[in-house]
């Protein structure tokens, strides 16, 4: 049984408190330490495996067992200690050099930290008297952020669960601007206007799927999204958006929101900013940049141009739990005129009076689609100041490196086959056969080879499907990976390529 409910003045909560959050940190450290691979090279380096714990359905069964609401309670020690058993040693572990098949980061020591002190002090961020200083500092990092992306001072912005939520509440405002700039309707009061499904957004073929998503949470569909064609680097073409948003005003639609990639799921293209900021301006449409993977680049002196203009976007979702490191979730999403964000607001008696804020309480509910919210910000807050730009530039600039180096050596060769140079950290490609085989062989040889990877040798590297065929896919988001990592990776690849090979 558990005696202490809270952490309180009192010694005996403050002596659990520090104990349970101890254990939890022991038990963490040992079951990372025992993953630790068996490298016949004796490096002293960081050789955790990705995943070293169980195949779905025995997974399923071991966790299966025993009831997790017993009639009386077990107490703390004996949980964790299941937990420790069952749990922990079947957990990704993020911070492998040999993790990287998704755009799942690996998280940062200082931020760590900060999430304890978000959870200890479990501040909301929809009003003043619910997190004081907590609001005051997410107001701090907004507009630093603000500033990092070269907004000017009516820009504002919020924090969010992530890239998804943030790039819904960036085609909410750009619905809604639309709609009353255009149509003097307010949709807030009197929902879609009649003509709603003239309404057309565009976004890359390659795009994230929050795009539909948020179509069909904003009432308009996944038939509003254009899914505009991209060139042989898996950019968006700008020829074919501006021919498409043509031909769609000439038949009568409404361009409400072009969205540009900086940064795509799979690829790490951005596309082209510049150009296509030109077009939204001709025609008034609201401007998108979902940069949640690529907004890492900003930090870096040496890539941030790829970005290009993406100053001149009316909106950017930034993700942070992607390059910049952070604990699951912290995203944000920044708007060029900061008034837009009044579709969002709405007063409540109970909650945010109108009279509070008028006295500078600030409440930060009337800029977010969540009401109690996390702290999020704070981790930023933190880990801004403990690296310092420098750095930061030193992480992102690295990883962007370390993906340039891993594409040179898997380019220009027979053994494998590549897309396009990568513009960020991930690196698409396939493994070609060491004789002349079909295509399914060459699908199934790379599948194998990722499942084995996974199963046999503590390694987690992503798959995806281009042009029809398998590729695979290294997300490079942890500066810590060397190239001596990656070349070792790449004759383990090689050898287990041979191994599937029919054997003459
Ligand atoms: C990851 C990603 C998203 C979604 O972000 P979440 O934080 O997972 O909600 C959106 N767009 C792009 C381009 C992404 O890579």
């Amino acid at each position: 049984m558990m005696e202490e409910f809270f952490l309180t003045n009192q010694k005996e909560s403050q002596e659990v408190f520090f104990r349970i959050v101890e254990s939890v940190c022991k038990a963490a450290a040992k079951v990372i330490e025992e993953a630790s691979a068996e490298t016949e090279s004796s490096q002293d380096g960081n050789t955790v495996t990705a995943y070293s714990g169980l195949p779905p359905l025995e997974l399923r069964r071991l966790l299966n067992s025993g009831s997790i609401l017993p009639d009386d309670g077990k107490g703390f020690d004996a949980v964790i200690k299941h937990m420790e058993a069952a749990v922990l040693p079947n957990l990704v572990r993020t911070a492998s050099p040999g993790y990287m098949a998704h755009l799942h980061s690996p998280v940062l020591l200082e931020s760590l930290a900060a999430e304890l002190v978000i959870s200890v002090f479990n501040q909301s961020m929809d009003s003043w008297d619910q997190s004081p200083a907590a609001t005051e500092i997410e107001v701090l990092v907004v507009k630093e952020l603000c500033r990092l992306f070269g907004y000017g001072e009516e820009a504002d912005g919020v924090f969010t669960s992530g890239g998804s939520q943030s790039n819904t509440t960036a085609i909410l405002l750009a619905r809604d601007y639309i709609c009353r700039t255009k149509l003097q309707h307010d949709v807030k009061k009197l929902g879609l206007p009649a003509g709603y499904r003239k309404f057309k957004m565009y976004a890359s073929e390659v795009s994230h799927f929050s795009m539909e998503k948020s179509a069909h949470l904003l009432g308009l569909g996944y038939n509003a999204v254009e899914k505009v064609p991209v060139d042989s680097r898996r950019k968006m073409d700008a020829d074919k958006l501006e021919e498409l948003v043509e031909r769609d005003i000439a038949a009568g639609c409404i361009p409400f929101c072009i969205a540009v990639t900086a940064g795509t799921t799979d690829y790490g293209s951005i596309d082209p900013v510049d150009r296509i900021a030109a077009l939204c301006k001709k025609h008034g449409i609201w401007l998108h940049a979902d940069a949640a993977y690529g907004s890492g680049l900003i930090m870096s002196q040496k890539y941030k141009s790829r970005l290009g203009g993406i100053n001149s976007c009316d909106s950017i979702t930034v993700d942070f739990h992607k390059m910049f490191l952070q604990p699951i979730s912290c995203g944000a999403v920044l708007v060029k005129d900061g008034a837009n964000f009044s579709s969002l607001e709405l007063h409540a008696d109970y909650l945010n009076r109108e009279e509070d804020e008028e006295d500078g309480y600030i409440n930060l509910v009337g800029k977010s689609m969540q009401t109690t919210r996390r702290f999020d910000a704070l981790k930023i807050w933190t880990s801004f100041q403990v690296r310092g730009r420098n750095g930061w530039d030193n992480i992102i600039s690295t990883c962007v490196d370390n993906a340039s180096y891993v594409y040179g050596k898997l380019s220009g060769g027979t053994d494998f086959e590549t897309i396009s140079p990568p513009e960020i950290s991930s690196v698409v490609f396939r493994v070609l056969p060491s004789t002349e085989k079909e295509e399914t062989f060459t699908d199934e040889m790379n599948k194998s080879i990722r499942r084995t990877l996974l199963h046999k040798k503590g390694i987690v590297i992503g798959q995806t499907v281009d042009s029809g065929r398998v590729f695979l896919k290294f997300t490079l988001l942890n500066p810590t990976v060397t190239h001596d990592y990656l070349d070792k990776l790449l004759e383990l690849i090689l050898s287990l390529r041979n191994d599937y090979m029919p054997q003459s």
